[in-house]
């Protein structure tokens, strides 16, 4: 592949066109209100919460690419200099609002770039996306998949997000006289407060930018500032800690919920870091609160203030296999790193490639107390080599499984820290100005 030609959530200069897959922060790591470098393309939504999240951004450089419709590109090739088209089709993720993922054809084949996902079996809207998807390929193979494998590990098996929902308020409304906290990020989620909301019949407060985010998304009546009209807050996950819980109890009874896909390895991984805050010295427990019947009465007790809800966002394992099974693509490469329990997608799903691809050792666990990173490929050297840990930092440790084991190259490691995928090739065809 050539490049210089398109990058998906990566910022540095020298492509002729940038695609933004959502607005988190992992995804949009290098663009500043003074970014330059091109035109940015991205989802009808993406494009009305851009202006809150870059105040200065000159928003003339914004392409709004609607969902389910082939855009076509003009583009040259950097080496030759010859005009050559790139086709693009915006597929909604059903992750945070205006998430997608962008499906690519050209002369180099199909590329899928998925972002993050999340497509439960029984979601409608997942329905129509890979109705969509399946239309947009017809019968055409998926030449290279990149896929969101943040719980790419059979570990990761949660519920879908409506049952997860359901978890959040019987926690709420067990706990009549608490005060409650729930930990979200700036964007996301908002499915859920919504719904918590509705169904108890109550405002929930968050912080003036969400409220913000949440007016332009269309929830007008459901949320306020004011913490006098509600005792049930979304706050930052950045400021949910035990401490910030231990704080709170000092002065009214409060419990703390954070929905999240992440603490639910917990159990498995005990003792590997705090996924809310720096907290060594506490001891972590999960108790799993079953009904008789065995579902779940509302969550996992973290500590005595905190309980934890597999309400997540991006797919569990399940899912990303269905997936995978589903497009049968000829490569896969994942595109988060560093994740507790990091497994190379090709270790579980090589099997539902057409072509055989390298697959010597691909099990590797890292351990992250931080968010996960993005980054371009993942280079599995050997089965047999020692891994210079030393560049993995402070907070990132390997860990041998069982007789997998990590073997990662100096190189490998610095790539895992970029962010995004650089997407080059070599051939495109003409433009339509439809965009
Ligand atoms: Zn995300």
């Amino acid at each position: 592949m050539e490049s210089g030609i398109i990058s998906v959530d990566r910022w540095s200069q020298g492509s002729q066109a940038y695609f933004l897959t959502h607005l988190h922060a992992d995804h949009t790591r290098g663009l500043t209100p003074t970014w330059k470098w091109g035109p940015l393309f991205c989802s009808r939504i993406t494009a009305k919460l851009f202006p809150l999240k870059f105040p200065q951004f000159k928003l003339s450089l914004l392409r709004v690419l609607d969902l389910g419709h082939w855009y076509t590109l003009p583009l040259f090739s950097p080496s030759s200099g010859q005009p050559i088209t790139v086709h693009v089709m915006a597929i909604d993720a059903h992750h945070c609002p205006g998430a997608v993922m962008y499906l690519f054809r050209g002369e180099f084949g199909c590329m899928l770039y998925t972002g993050d996902f999340r497509w439960e079996r029984t979601s409608r809207r997942a329905q129509i996306a890979r109705n969509m998807l399946l239309n947009a390929l017809k019968q055409e193979k998926l030449d290279s998949l990149y896929l969101d494998n943040t719980y790419c590990n059979p570990l990761y098996s949660f519920p879908s997000r409506e049952v997860a929902a359901r978890q959040v308020v019987n926690i709420i409304s067990s706990h009549p006289n608490h005060d409650i906290v729930i930990g979200v990020d700036s964007l996301g989620k908002e499915d859920l407060l919504h719904y918590v909301s509705q169904v108890l019949k109550i405002k929930i407060w968050v912080w003036p930018e969400r409220l913000q985010t949440m007016h332009l998304l269309g929830f007008q009546d459901n949320f306020t500032t004011k913490t006098s009209l509600t005792r049930v807050r979304a706050i930052p996950r950045y400021s949910f800690s035990i401490e910030t819980l231990e704080g709170l109890n000092m002065m009214r009874p409060t419990i703390g919920i954070m929905p999240s896909g992440l603490p639910w390895a917990k159990e498995i991984f005990k003792g590997k870091g705090s996924a809310f805050g720096p907290s060594p010295s506490h001891s972590v427990t999960c108790t799993n609160r079953k009904k008789p019947n065995g579902s779940l009465a509302g969550g996992q007790i973290y500590n005595q203030y905190i309980y934890t809800v597999p309400y997540s966002e991006h797919s569990c394992f399940a899912e990303i296999k269905e997936f995978v099974q589903l497009l049968q693509p000829a490569s896969i490469k994942g595109i988060v790193a560093s994740s507790p329990s990091y497994v190379e997608p090709l270790y579980y799903f090589g099997k539902f490639c057409g072509k055989k691809q390298e697959s010597s050792m691909l099990y590797q666990k890292l351990w992250s107390e931080e968010r996960v990173e993005r980054v371009e490929t993942i280079q599995i050297k050997s089965a047999t080599k020692t891994t210079n840990s030393n560049l993995q930092g402070k907070k990132r440790r390997k860990k041998q499984v069982g007789l997998l084991v990590s073997h990662v190259n100096r190189v490998s490691l610095l790539r895992r820290l970029r962010r995004g995928i650089k997407i080059t090739d070599t051939d495109f065809p003409a433009y339509e100005d439809n965009i």
